[in-house]
């Protein structure tokens, strides 16, 4: 069961030094989307809770608008480390109440999710200046996505989420992230989404702390045949697999005349 409580904090906005960021905002402390291979889990060690990572949300509030001068033509992202619109959302709607005090900001805003739930906030994304919205999916397999990001939707409603998007002119971002050795086939979802998609972003996946343990774990059992390349990867810290893969992207990118961003290099 999650742990629900409501924080206050002083500002939604928080000031970060993340590449090509100048601001983040996460309405919610914690993840209940339970991604087998989450990263963010490290932000449980900020928090008050002896619940594990993905058994507590925490619902942040605050009185303090959102100065949306300060944030002129600066880059912010929701969010980094929650998805805002995750289950809790719909009852809490923090995430809804942010957007409508950024309806009038002239900041870069690029919203972050796996939910269908993000279409609800069609009609303030139309009053923006500038807003992308980028979807994450790392497979196409439904059975392999239940396994693997158990609490998000379905990758059926991710397509449809952003076809919805793009059809009501809101710009749009396919994030293939994180990149997992030998599952993810970045040209096959680039085929199934290119109609919908303004431009596609690529992350490799970054295993951490007892996240790196269950996702050994889990190809251990369903892909015992890639267990060395992951040891290849992960334990003897081995570039050469994402370097590869990185550079087939800049290639299958540019021969496609795609926009791109591309993080998938190196370990
Ligand atoms: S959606 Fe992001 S923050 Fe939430 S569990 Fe998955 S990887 Fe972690």
């Amino acid at each position: 069961m999650v742990v629900e409580d409501v924080t206050r904090v002083k500002d939604y906005l928080n000031k970060t030094k993340l590449t090509s960021l100048d601001y983040v905002i996460n309405p919610y402390v914690g993840c209940p989307n339970k991604c087998l291979y989450c990263y963010a889990a490290y932000m449980s060690s900020f928090s008050k809770h002896s619940e594990e990572w993905g058994e507590f949300i925490d619902i942040k509030r605050t009185n303090k608008r959102i100065n949306i001068f300060k944030i002129k033509n600066k880059k912010v992202m929701i969010s980094t480390v929650t998805d805002p619109y995750n289950s809790y959302e719909q009852k809490y709607g923090t995430t809804r109440m942010i957007m409508e005090q950024l309806v009038r900001s002239e900041a870069f805003i690029t919203v972050m999710t796996k939910s269908k739930l993000v279409l609800r906030d069609i009609d303030l994304f139309k009053k923006m200046k500038h807003v992308e919205i980028a979807i994450s999916i790392s497979m196409l397999d439904e059975q392999l996505k239940k396994k693997i990001e158990p609490y998000s939707s379905s990758i059926a409603e991710r397509l449809e989420t952003l076809k919805k998007l793009k059809q009501n002119g809101i710009r749009t971002i396919v994030f293939i992230s994180p990149i997992i050795p030998q599952i993810t086939d970045f040209k096959r979802i680039i085929e199934v989404t290119k109609d919908y998609t303004d431009e596609y972003w690529f992350d490799k996946l970054n295993l951490r702390s007892s996240f790196k343990t269950k996702m050994f774990g889990f190809i251990n059992e369903e892909y015992p045949l890639y267990n060395s390349i992951y040891e290849n990867i992960y334990n003897y810290k081995n570039s050469r697999y994402f370097d590869d893969l990185s550079e087939e992207i800049e290639q299958y990118c540019i021969k496609n005349n795609l926009e791109y961003k591309n993080f998938s290099a190196g370990t």
